[in-house]
């Protein structure tokens, strides 16, 4: 099977599997025990939180633990306006985001009565600042954007994003980092909390991060003992914690090398895709290297995804999490692309384990597909 599906998740990296079988034998002491064998979790998961904070230019008291992305999202968000409602209740979100954000917001919106503006996006995915600065108001406590888009790649211009909510509100800026870590640059120094995740990096699925910065104040999703700055009770997983720190070191040392081939397998895809008739590009040049999104127009996107998984090649029609709900894809609706090509959307994500050869495999692939079915 030739896998082009790494934006849903990618396999776990050697190294980081040694460690953790490692740890997770000769570590497993509670690390809330106060005998020795509990202090030596402590010590390594502490050890990792420092390392953490190191690579992320950021202090460890500012690093949380989590489950997952969907987790530090549900965290960020409902944390902080649940516990600073009394000073306003809209948020800002856009209508693109993941569904870990966009259920957030909805459950804020049905059960706590929080007002959610949902800002549109233009052609090419992005949100624009003129239109962030207009929606800005008085009551805003919140405003949470991604980097980069699951579907397609879009890049946000998330400094600029923060730099206007700072400027013109008292709201505190958020952002799902998921897709671009180990992709893209991330400053978070004008970011006030943001979102990571272990398995889009090649470490491990239940593991993800939360970055807070210091003076903010959650609200405890999770009431109990006072794990993770009292944010989330419950017996650490410090053996995943822990070897998140060597996942991060390794995608961050591998970040400029493996961007620069995966551009160049992109443009090379890019190229060979649009000489081919009834397929059209819909992530923007300008868009993350790793996310390439497609419309097939003769064929619809779950008869084309079925026949290239018949095919051996693992890809998707839109985000994994939406994928059961056999909706069209939302993000390309949003982005003013039309009914046709977002049902027949597929989502190709690279990697700069991905070859030519593979790429080329892929697209004799998508050939036969449409040659087969698009009549
Ligand atoms: N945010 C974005 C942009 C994602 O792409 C994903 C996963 O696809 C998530 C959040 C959720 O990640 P997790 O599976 O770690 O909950």
């Amino acid at each position: 099977m030739i896998y082009l599906d790494y934006a849903s998740t990618t396999p776990i990296r050697k190294e980081v599997l040694d460690t953790y079988m490692k740890v997770l034998h000769e570590y497993y002491g509670n690390s809330d025990s106060l005998h020795e064998i509990g202090r030596q979790t402590s010590k390594l998961l502490e050890q990792s939180r420092a390392n953490i904070a190191q690579l992320l230019h950021i202090y460890s008291e500012e690093v949380i633990f989590t489950s997952c992305a969907s987790e530090s999202n549900n965290m960020a968000i409902k944390g902080f306006v649940l516990k600073h409602a009394h000073r306003g209740k809209h948020i800002i979100t856009s209508s693109i985001e993941h569904s870990s954000v966009l259920k957030t917001m909805k459950q804020l919106e049905d059960v706590f009565g929080f007002e959610v503006t949902y800002l549109p996006v233009n052609q090419a995915g992005i949100v624009q600042t003129e239109t962030l600065q207009k929606a800005l108001r008085k009551d805003t406590i919140l405003v949470s954007f991604m980097y980069v888009n699951n579907e397609t790649g879009a890049i946000n211009p998330i400094e600029k994003l923060a730099k206007i909510v700072h400027e013109y509100s008292r709201a505190v800026f958020h952002c799902d980092c998921v897709q671009a870590i180990g992709k893209l640059k991330i400053d978070l120094s004008y970011m006030d909390m943001a979102t990571f995740s272990a398995h889009k990096i090649y470490g491990l699925k239940g593991s993800g991060l939360l970055y807070k910065k210091k003076n903010i104040q959650l609200l405890p999703l999770l009431s109990g003992g006072q794990q993770e700055l009292g944010m989330r009770a419950g017996t650490s997983n410090a053996p995943t914690h822990i070897v998140m720190a060597k996942t991060l070191r390794l995608a961050l040392e591998e970040q400029e090398m493996c961007f620069s081939y995966v551009k160049r397998l992109n443009d090379y895809m890019r190229e060979q895709l649009s000489k081919m008739q009834d397929i059209v590009i819909n992530s923007d040049k300008a868009c993350s290297p790793f996310i390439l999104n497609i419309s097939c127009l003769r064929v619809g996107s779950e008869i084309m995804l079925n026949a290239l998984n018949a095919k051996g090649f693992a890809v998707s029609a839109q985000s994994t999490c939406s994928s059961k709900s056999k909706a069209r894809s939302y993000v390309l609706l949003e982005m003013g692309l039309g009914e046709e090509r977002a049902t027949h959307a597929i989502r190709i994500s690279l990697s700069h384990k991905t070859t030519k050869e593979e790429v080329d495999a892929f697209i004799k692939a998508i050939q036969e597909v449409m040659f087969d079915y698009g009549t």
